[in-house]
């Protein structure tokens, strides 16, 4: 908040003027002096600001003395969220960097995009990615979004993985999830036929998703640490090597 346009008009507003009964915009700019005049107010504005009571920006004169010498965002109270929203951006940029956010992103690619495919994966790739995927659909839309999505194209590496990371809490609700939707016969292996019956009212009533969602509950509660656990399986096997 610079504050600079204060008995200015800002450059680019356009003002609607009435021509010939026809409503057109012409820039302020076309109006407003000259920018030789302008440009060295700005610059005596610049020279004299004063810095906010509470944070130090540095801000106008003008802005100090209508805020009781506060900048704008300290004045309106969102200075310390937009502190911590910058702080949080600056994370996850930085997280952008890492070795493990650009495997995880080759990874996604390998599995959707144009790269090689899922089924040429290392084995350790495979199951991390299943898990990894079941978490982001269970937090998101519980069981059931899991089961519509192409992420239970990989159930079977994901009941592999969640074994093998000792994830077993998280590894006995997916399978009582998956008994709600098709009793014993297996996970239909194409997202079509899961569809299918997913999208069938005619046994899927509120018992069934009463179930489901009590699963998806148990399976918030994180009892596992899940995330962890994929974390350590992923150091474990440095699959992010290089990366
Ligand atoms: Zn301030």
């Amino acid at each position: 908040m610079t504050g600079a346009h204060v008995g200015a008009l800002p450059v680019d507003v356009h003002l609607p003027i009435a021509f010939g009964g026809i409503r057109v915009s012409i820039a302020a700019s076309a109006m407003r002096p000259s920018t030789s005049l302008l440009g060295n107010r700005r610059k005596i504005e610049d020279m004299t600001k004063v810095p906010c009571k509470t944070c130090s920006e540095m801000i106008l004169p003008t802005t100090a003395a209508i805020n009781d010498g506060l900048c704008m965002p300290c004045k309106g109270g969102y200075r310390n969220s937009m502190e911590e929203s910058k702080r949080r951006n600056e994370r996850e940029a930085a997280h952008r960097q890492t070795p493990t956010y650009r495997h995880w992103t080759w990874l996604v690619q390998q599995a959707h995009g144009d790269g090689i495919g899922f089924a040429t994966l290392s084995e350790e790739n495979k199951l991390f990615f299943a898990i990894n995927t079941l978490i982001g659909e269970v937090y998101n839309g519980g069981f059931h979004q899991y089961f519509g999505n192409s992420a239970s194209d990989y159930y079977d590496k994901c009941i592999a993985g969640l074994h093998q990371i000792g994830a077993e809490r998280s590894l006995a609700l997916l399978v009582e999830a998956a008994k709600a939707i098709w009793g014993n016969e297996p996970v239909p292996k194409s997202q079509a036929a899961r569809l299918e019956k997913l999208n069938d009212d005619s046994w899927l009533d509120a018992s069934v998703l009463d179930r489901l969602d009590g699963l998806d509950r148990a399976f918030w509660k994180d009892e596992d640490g899940i995330s962890s656990l994929a974390s350590e399986y992923r150091v474990r096997h440095n699959i992010d090597y290089g990366f």
